[in-house]
C-alpha cells in the first residue's frame, strides 16, 4: 500500500512516514487525488460559502507575525458599528450566504456585551443563518454568553502545537496552554470549533508541523484553517520568507485524509501567494471558501499580511469571481449553512 492509501485506510502513519509525504512532491499527484475523492465521498462537489465580516482591527495582543498587532502604529484602526455589520449581513444574505463569520482582533470595546448584542442582532434577523465568531481568547463565561446569544461556531487557530515554537512567535503574556484551554472550553459549550495553523511561520520545523497534525487528530475539530504565513512589513517578522504553497496544499490533503468529515477552507492567504491558490486548495481536499463581506472602505485596513487579495471589490463582484473560479475547478457553490457532517 502506498503512503497516501495507507493514510486513507485510516492506518496511522508514523511520524517518519508523514514527513516523507510532506517533504517532497513525489506523492503529490496521488495524495491530492485521494484527498479529493475522500472529500467527494463526504461532501460531493459542494463548496461552502462563508461571508467574512472583519468587524474590528483593534487588538490588545502583540503577536509577532500579525499586521494588526497592538504595537503597529501604522495600522489605521477601525471598528464597525452594529448597523454597518447588519448591512454587511444584508448584502451577504441577498447574495445567498447563510453563514456569517465575525472576525476581529481582541478589541476590548467589543468584549462581552458588545459582541453579545451583535450576535443576538444577526441571529434574530437571520435565524436561518449560522454565525461563526473568531475574536480570540476570552473567559469561558463570555464564550458561554455568546453561545447563549446564538453563536454556532468559533474559529480559534491554535497557531502551533509546540510550546517552544509558540513562544517564538508570540509575546510572553500569551500561552499555548491558554489557547488550547479556550478550544476545549468552546467545544464543551457546544460550538462547532475550528483550529489551525500557519504554514511556514518563522522558526517552524517539520517536527512542529507533525505536532500540529497530531494535535488536530486529538482535538478532532469541525474545521481547520491552514494557510501560509505571509510577512507584514510593520511586524518583527518583516524579513522572514513567506510560507510554501505546495507544502500548504499537502497539509490540506493530509488533514482531509486524517479527518475525512472536516470543513477545510481554501484560504485567502493561499490565494494571495498563488493566483490559483484557492483552486489548488479545493483540488487538494478543501471544501470551504470565505469571501469578504466587509465594507470596501475598511478592507485594506484589516491587513494581517501584505498584498491580501480581494480588498478592492464589492461583495457581489467577489461572489461572482469566486463562483467562476469554483466552477472552473470542477465544484459548485453550496449556499446551505454547511454544518459539519460527522
Ligand atoms: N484575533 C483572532 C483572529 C485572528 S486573525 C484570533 O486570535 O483568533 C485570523 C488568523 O490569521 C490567525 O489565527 C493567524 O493564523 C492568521 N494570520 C495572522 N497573521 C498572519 C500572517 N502574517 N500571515 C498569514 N496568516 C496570518
Amino acid at each position: 500500500m502506498t503512503l497516501p492509501e495507507k493514510l486513507k485506510q485510516n492506518h496511522t502513519l508514523e511520524d517518519s512516514e508523514l514527513k516523507k509525504l510532506l517533504k517532497c512532491g513525489d506523492y503529490d499527484y496521488e495524495l491530492f487525488e485521494l484527498a479529493d475523492s475522500v472529500r467527494r465521498e463526504h461532501y460531493g462537489t459542494s463548496v461552502f460559502i462563508r461571508g467574512l465580516i472583519e468587524f474590528t482591527n483593534f487588538c490588545r495582543n502583540n503577536c509577532y507575525y500579525c499586521g494588526i498587532r497592538r504595537d503597529n502604529r501604522n495600522a489605521e484602526r477601525y471598528r464597525l458599528e452594529l448597523p454597518q455589520i447588519m448591512e454587511c449581513c444584508a448584502q451577504g444574505y441577498s447574495l445567498g450566504y447563510r453563514t456569517f463569520v465575525l472576525q476581529g482582533g481582541e478589541d476590548p470595546v467589543y468584549w462581552d456585551s458588545g459582541m453579545t448584542e451583535i450576535i443576538c442582532s444577526v441571529k434574530t434577523k437571520y435565524p436561518d443563518c449560522a454565525v461563526t465568531v473568531s475574536a480570540g481568547e476570552r473567559p469561558e463565561k463570555i464564550y458561554r454568553e455568546w453561545r447563549n446569544a446564538g453563536a454556532d461556531r468559533y474559529l480559534l487557530r491554535h497557531e502551533t502545537a509546540t510550546e517552544s515554537h509558540y513562544s517564538q512567535i508570540h509575546p510572553p503574556e500569551l500561552s499555548l496552554k491558554k489557547r488550547i484551554a479556550c478550544l476545549y472550553s468552546l467545544k464543551e459549550l457546544g460550538f462547532q470549533i475550528g483550529a489551525g495553523f500557519m504554514v511556514g511561520s518563522p522558526y517552524q520545523t517539520l517536527d512542529n508541523i507533525i505536532a500540529d497534525l497530531r494535535f488536530l487528530q486529538e482535538l478532532k475539530p469541525d474545521m481547520a484553517g491552514i494557510g501560509p504565513f505571509i510577512h507584514h512589513r510593520d511586524t518583527p517578522f518583516a524579513d522572514f520568507p513567506d510560507g510554501n504553497v505546495e507544502l500548504t496544499l499537502r497539509l490540506i490533503a493530509v488533514i482531509r485524509l486524517m479527518l475525512p468529515y472536516i470543513l477545510l477552507p481554501a484560504t485567502t492567504a493561499l490565494g494571495t501567494l498563488d493566483p490559483q491558490g484557492r483552486e489548488k486548495g479545493l483540488k487538494a481536499g478543501a471544501n470551504v471558501v470565505m469571501p469578504n463581506l466587509s465594507p470596501v472602505v475598511v478592507r485594506k485596513k484589516y491587513s494581517l499580511y501584505e498584498n491580501k487579495i480581494c480588498t478592492g471589490e464589492e461583495a457581489a463582484e467577489c461572489s461572482g469571481c469566486l463562483k467562476k473560479r469554483i466552477e472552473a475547478a470542477g465544484y459548485q457553490m453550496d449556499f446551505s449553512r454547511g454544518d459539519v457532517i460527522r
